[in-house]
C-alpha cells in the first residue's frame, strides 16, 4: 500500500508519529510500518546520538552539570558541522561530512552524551527544522520523544508506546546497555524544558508490557491503515 494514495489535495504531509520512553519498542514498529506503508522512516533518536558522537569526537565535554560554555561549544560544533540528511533504501539518516557512524552512535558514551546535547534548547531548535524537511522525501514514519508533540503536531497519525519500567530494562539490558542508563536517559528526557517526552492528547496511547511485538504492530497497522485509506 502506498501512503500517498488517497492523500491527494492535502496540503499536509502524510506522518505517522511515534513516541516513547527508551525500549517501548519504538525502531521495530516503526520500520515495519514504514515498510508496510511504503513510507520513509526517519529515527530521530539517531541525529541527537550523531550529534552527540560528533561532540564527543571533537572533545567537548557532554556531562552532567552541563555548563553555559558547554553549551555553547556544542550549539557551535552545530552550526558549523557538514550535517545532511540522506534517504538510503526508505530510511533517513544525518551523515557527517558524508559518513553516518551507524556503529558509533549506539556506544556506552554516546549513550550518556546523547540526553546533555538533546536538552540544549537551541540543538532542538535545529534538530526540529531538520526533522520537518524530512516530509520533502515523501510520507514519513517519524519516532522520537516529541513528534507527536512539537516536530509534527498535525501528524496524520501519532502512537504513543509504553511498557513497565521492569520490562524496558530486560529489552535494554538484552540490547546490551547495562545498569540504568535507559532509566536515567528517560528521566532527564521527561523532565527538560523543551521537547520534553509526554502523549499528545489526540496519540492512541499503546501499553505494550503484556503484548508481543506482532500484536502491538497489529493494533498500530489497523489504525494506520484506517486513517490512511480514508482520511479526514
Ligand atoms: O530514540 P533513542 O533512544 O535512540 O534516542 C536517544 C536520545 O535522543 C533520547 O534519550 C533523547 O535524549 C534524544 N531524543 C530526543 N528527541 C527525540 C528523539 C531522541 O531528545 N525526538
Amino acid at each position: 500500500m502506498n501512503a500517498a494514495g488517497g492523500q491527494q489535495g492535502l496540503r499536509l504531509p502524510v506522518v505517522v508519529a511515534i513516541d516513547g520512553p527508551s525500549a517501548s519498542g519504538k525502531g521495530t514498529l516503526a520500520r515495519r510500518l514504514a515498510t508496510e506503508f511504503g513510507c520513509v522512516y526517519v529515527d530521530s533518536g539517531a541525529m541527537y546520538r550523531t550529534l552527540a558522537w560528533w561532540a564527543l569526537q571533537k572533545g567537548l565535554r557532554c556531562q552532567k552539570p552541563m555548563r553555559a560554555e558547554d553549551e555553547d561549544a556544542v550549539v557551535g560544533l552545530m552550526r558549523r558541522w557538514d550535517a545532511r540528511v540522506r534517504v538510503i533504501d526508505g530510511e533517513a539518516w544525518i551523515h557527517v561530512a558524508g559518513y553516518f557512524p551507524r556503529e558509533e552512535i549506539r556506544s556506552d558514551r554516546v549513550e550518556k552524551a546523547v540526553p546533555m546535547v538533546a536538552q540544549i534548547t537551541r540543538v532542538r531548535v535545529w534538530m526540529v527544522a531538520l526533522q520537518r524537511e524530512c516530509a520533502r522525501h515523501g510520507p514519513l514514519v517519524m519516532e522520537g520523544r516529541d513528534i507527536g508533540t512539537e516536530v509534527f503536531p498535525l501528524a496524520t497519525v501519532k502512537f504513543f508506546l509504553e511498557a513497565d519500567a521492569a520490562v524496558r530494562q530486560q529489552r535494554l539490558e538484552g540490547r546490551g546497555n547495562a545498569g540504568s542508563v535507559g532509566e536515567v536517559r528517560d528521566a532527564m528526557d521527561a523532565t527538560r524544558r523543551k521537547g520534553a517526552l509526554y502523549a499528545a492528547l489526540d496519540a492512541i496511547r499503546i501499553n505494550n508490557t503484556h503484548q508481543t511485538a506482532d500484536e502491538t504492530y497489529e493494533i498500530m497497522r489497523e489504525h494506520v491503515a484506517t486513517r490512511l485509506c480514508r482520511p479526514a
